[in-house]
């Protein structure tokens, strides 16, 4: 039986492993984390449909166990070839073909200094907030209920001078989506979101962007917030100009949330250094974006997922089928 290493175990790898195994080939996922499931572990409800994330990894956690799949968990990938990959402890582990699923990182709000978080109280990033809401309990440092919230968008893409320069795709929806929640726990609170563009790309995010302004009443304003400093009362105040209107904006918020941007996986350098391509923006180079878009510039190694770029759930499940498509053609050649 054909053997294919899968670097990563996230939707990505989980995806592209059903496939295989369905198709009779033999998967094995290489996850450095504890569990499979990678960045959707961390989500609460799923933008468009608010789905409990936790049913969509429950499901999936249970269709690779149901196949028998084998997931070698805590186990680091630092180098790929053609036909076999080298972990982080030296092992190597050989198979017929590879299908890098490592995804994608967060970006790190720490090195926007002038937001202040990790410095300030009550400055959150969206990942923040998706933990609050799957632990039930958001609210400000001292525990009380905020008043008024303001949402940054674009805090870590979009931006030249942290060299990310690509848009993140998911961030806009997600601040229309947390917005929305925020407004269901605290119906008395102003919400306000600070955007350059509003991005709402995928079926039913436009519907969401309408239903978040009139139903939900949430302000929207074009502009960047320039810098957040802490008030004595244990607010944030926060400088902005109104692009639309060229007028300079302060006010004061009760909690700040940075929509943090998908950057480029750690492990994307050493792939390059193993001959494959990589974007300007750090993200993995397909070997064409039309007609090999889960293919690598190297025989026997294929993508799936946010390696390549910032995608959603539903993609990169779309990805994964066609990952393991591209690999089957590949094994009856070969
Ligand atoms: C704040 C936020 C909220 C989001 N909410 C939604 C939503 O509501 N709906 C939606 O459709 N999408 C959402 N997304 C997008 C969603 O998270 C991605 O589409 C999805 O996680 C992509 O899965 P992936 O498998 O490509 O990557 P990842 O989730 O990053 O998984 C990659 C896996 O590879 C592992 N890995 C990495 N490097 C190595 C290595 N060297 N060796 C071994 N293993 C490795 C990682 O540990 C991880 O488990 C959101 C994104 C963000 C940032
Ligand atoms: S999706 Fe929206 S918030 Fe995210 S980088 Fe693109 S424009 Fe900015």
């Amino acid at each position: 039986m054909k053997r294919v290493i899968i670097i990563g175990g996230g939707v990505a790898g989980m995806q592209t492993a059903l496939r295989l195994a369905e198709e009779g080939v033999e998967p094995l996922i290489v996850e450095k984390e504890a569990e499979l499931g990678g960045k959707l572990r961390g989500w609460h409800r799923l933008f468009p449909s608010f789905t409990p994330a936790s049913e969509v990894l429950g499901e999936l956690r249970s269709r690779v166990a149901r196949r028998g799949i084998e997931v070698m968990t805590s186990t680091e990938v630092k180098a790929v070839e053609a036909g076999a990959v080298t972990l982080v402890d030296g092992r190597r582990i050989e198979g017929d073909a590879v299908t890098i699923c490592s995804g994608f990182d967060l970006f790190d709000a720490r090195i926007k200094e002038e937001y202040g978080y990790g410095i300030y109280d009550n400055v959150f990033t969206s990942v923040d907030i998706e933990r609050m809401l799957n632990e039930g309990r958001v609210a400000r440092a001292d525990g009380s209920r905020p008043r008024r919230i303001a949402f940054l968008h674009c805090v870590g893409s979009r931006d030249e001078k942290v060299c990310q320069r690509h848009c993140s795709r998911v961030c806009c929806v997600t601040g229309v989506k947390q917005a929305m929640e925020m407004k269901e726990l605290f119906p008395e609170a102003d919400v306000f979101n600070f955007y350059m563009d509003i991005r709402m790309f995928g079926p039913g995010y436009e519907e969401m962007y309408r239903e978040a302004q009139q139903r939900y009443n949430i302000h929207f304003v074009r502009g960047r917030i320039s810098e957040a400093a802490p008030t004595i009362d244990g607010r944030v105040q926060i400088k902005a100009e109104d692009t639309l209107t060229g007028r300079p904006l302060r006010m004061s918020v009760d909690m700040l949330v940075l929509l943090v941007g998908m950057r480029a996986g750690e492990t994307n350098p050493a792939y390059e250094a193993a001959g494959l391509g990589r974007l300007e923006s750090g993200f993995m180079a397909p070997r064409d974006s039309f007609l090999g878009n889960v293919r690598s510039r190297t025989e026997g190694i294929f993508y799936a997922g946010t390696v390549t770029a910032p995608k959603n759930i539903g993609e990169t499940i779309n990805e994964g089928c066609a990952a393991a498509d591209a690999v089957l053609e590949y094994l009856k050649k070969s």
